[in-house]
């Protein structure tokens, strides 16, 4: 599946997309003059339909440099934008409040 084909009807062509470990407050950038797009690591693991959004959030930069109407009329076509927002935003909030990123604890085990 192609993104760009299926969203932004082939407008969107990057010279390359590359996974990088030095994001730690962004979940993908992009450098239109040079097409590139780089995603964190951190985004390994997570739901396909999150890294897709992160993807095509990257990808409509090539397009769109702000954040405007414009911008997210492009990725309107997109059924889970709001859901892969707000996961995002969720993981955000947890790590900024020390929360553990798996499920459960530790201390919920038996002693024993
Ligand atoms: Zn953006």
């Amino acid at each position: 599946m192609n993104l760009s084909q299926r969203y932004l009807r082939g407008r969107a062509v990057p010279e390359s997309v590359r996974w990088v470990t030095n994001q730690n407050s962004r979940w993908g950038s992009a450098t239109p003059a040079e097409r590139t797009i780089r995603l964190s690591d951190k985004l390994i693991g997570m739901p396909e339909w999150v890294v897709d959004y992160v993807l095509l959030h990257e990808l409509t930069h090539l397009l769109v440099a702000s954040h405007g109407p414009r911008f997210w009329a492009e990725m309107a076509g997109y059924a889970d934008l709001e859901r892969a927002k707000a996961f995002l935003d969720g993981v955000s909030y947890a790590t900024s409040r020390g929360l553990p990123a798996g499920t459960g604890s530790a201390e919920d085990s038996p002693e024993d």
